[in-house]
């Protein structure tokens, strides 16, 4: 996509830091850092969404999730791995991206329940209702 940040990281048109590249994804530090050490891993193709890939991009994708999530742990010890699959679910740029983001003690983020209100509690009828919809 010719108006895609991370498309043009992939052809070079925009200099980024690459750490590391497989057949179809790389791995870049992220250029606003939420924590020293936040990487993303994208598709070298361009995808909005995680359901829009080929399943052998995807399973390449999180090979090198897998490797580079052993890289950015060893900063702190602790690492967020985040998905932004969608518009709503605050994704910025439309092309898939994994964000790593090294986390420490006392670095005032909290947990993904913070992001939320209060669990709320479902009733027996509607747990039926979310599993036949969503079982595969
Ligand atoms: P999201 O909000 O999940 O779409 O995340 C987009 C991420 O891309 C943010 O963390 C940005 O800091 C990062 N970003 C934007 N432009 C660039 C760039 N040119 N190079 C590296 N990372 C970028
Ligand atoms: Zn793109």
């Amino acid at each position: 996509m010719t108006d895609c940040i991370f498309c043009k990281i992939i052809s070079g048109e925009i200099p980024t830091k690459i750490l590391s590249e497989t057949i179809h994804s790389i791995s870049f530090l992220d250029a606003f850092p939420l924590a020293k050490g936040h990487v993303l891993v994208i598709p070298k193709n361009h995808y909005q969404k995680i359901q829009d890939m080929d399943k052998d991009e995807n399973a390449d994708l999180f090979s090198l999730v897998h490797a580079m999530t052993s890289k950015v742990d060893s900063m702190t010890g602790a690492t967020l791995m985040a998905i932004h699959n969608g518009k709503d679910a605050g994704q910025e740029v439309p092309h898939v991206h994994v964000h790593l983001v090294p986390r420490s003690m006392g670095d005032s983020a909290g947990p993904i329940h913070d992001m939320f209100g209060p669990a709320s509690k479902l009733s027996e009828s509607e747990l039926d209702r979310l599993f036949d919809k969503l079982k595969i």
